[in-house]
């Protein structure tokens, strides 16, 4: 499945991209008098039998319950699909040419940090850059949508706590980043997290060692690369992870970014101006589109 969260007449609704639209998952279930949650993170919550209700609903439901419960994607107003996940741990160098294009060596554990879930925006939502940030970046990222309670887990063993995959733009304020040899203020900023289109469900993509990840600012290809450059895969990832700190449902880890941020660019860096739009694309996930605006800030 590919699960939305969505605004329709300002109400929260979620379903399943089907086509050209989406087919609202507990409308459907009202309808045909089945228990399921009112809102995504509720669904993800819910584990594997949530899971398996929302698929027998689809499998269940004739072609009229699917036709009265589906809604065009241009009615739908796209939110972010998770908005209050526990915590969002963010790899650093996880790609060998990413890390190749600022000289850096390729870490033998995973660099972590973090992003507060303040930065989270939805797709078209706008990136807010404030006006003293002066190197304002952009990285495209496959990001893990955590499904189960995870502590001490094997990589042999962790893709079951996986519930699915969407795209993170992990904004980065560079000239802060930079000045303060560390990742925490550069990358917090409200807004600093766009995430969608939507959550493809890991037993929808099972293998995600050779997904293309592109970007483009202002329909420039900017980077252009897969998830076969990974240093630490998604099943490693939650391995070394889940040794630090409890994963947790609704957890979002963003696993790192390819080569073509703007920083690295040759012969100069090129950084995201206000009016930009950044177009994230991840094979089997979709397309996450946000512009920048620059709005005056106190610093
Ligand atoms: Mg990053």
């Amino acid at each position: 499945m590919r699960l939305v969260r969505y605004h329709q007449r300002e109400k929260e609704q979620f379903g399943v991209l089907k086509g050209n639209g989406i087919v609202c998952l507990p409308r459907l279930a009202r309808r045909l008098n089945v228990k399921l949650p009112e809102q995504l993170e509720q669904l993800i919550i819910s584990g594997l039998k949530g899971m398996e209700t929302a698929e027998r609903l689809l499998e269940n439901a004739s072609e009229e319950d699917v036709k009265t419960a589906s809604l065009p994607l241009n009615r739908a107003r796209l939110l972010a699909p998770v908005a209050s996940p526990t915590k969002i741990v963010c790899l650093g160098l996880n790609y060998r040419d990413h890390a190749a294009e600022q000289n850096a060596s390729i870490p033998d554990e995973p660099v972590i940090f973090m992003k507060p879930r303040t930065t989270i925006i939805g797709p078209h939502e706008d990136i807010v850059k404030p006006s003293f940030v002066k190197q304002l970046d952009y990285e495209a990222e496959l990001a893990i949508v955590v499904g189960r309670k995870a502590k001490n887990i094997s990589a042999k063993e962790a893709k079951p706590y996986i519930f699915g995959y969407m795209i993170l733009n992990d904004v980065s304020a560079r000239d802060i980043q930079f000045k303060d040899r560390q990742w925490t203020r550069g990358k917090s900023f409200d807004t600093f997290a766009p995430t969608g289109p939507c959550i493809t469900t890991e037993n929808q993509l099972k293998d995600t060692s050779n997904l293309s990840v592109r970007t483009w600012v202002n329909n420039q290809l900017r980077q252009n690369s897969t998830t076969k450059n990974m240093v630490f895969d998604v099943c490693e990832t939650i391995h070394h992870l889940s040794r630090v700190m409890t994963l947790e449902p609704c957890d979002i880890i963003a696993t790192g970014t390819p080569a073509g941020v703007g920083f690295a660019m040759k012969p100069q860096p090129r950084f995201l101006r206000s009016g930009d739009t950044v177009r994230i694309e991840i094979e089997k996930i979709g397309i996450l589109e946000n512009s920048v605006v620059e709005r005056e800030g106190t610093f």
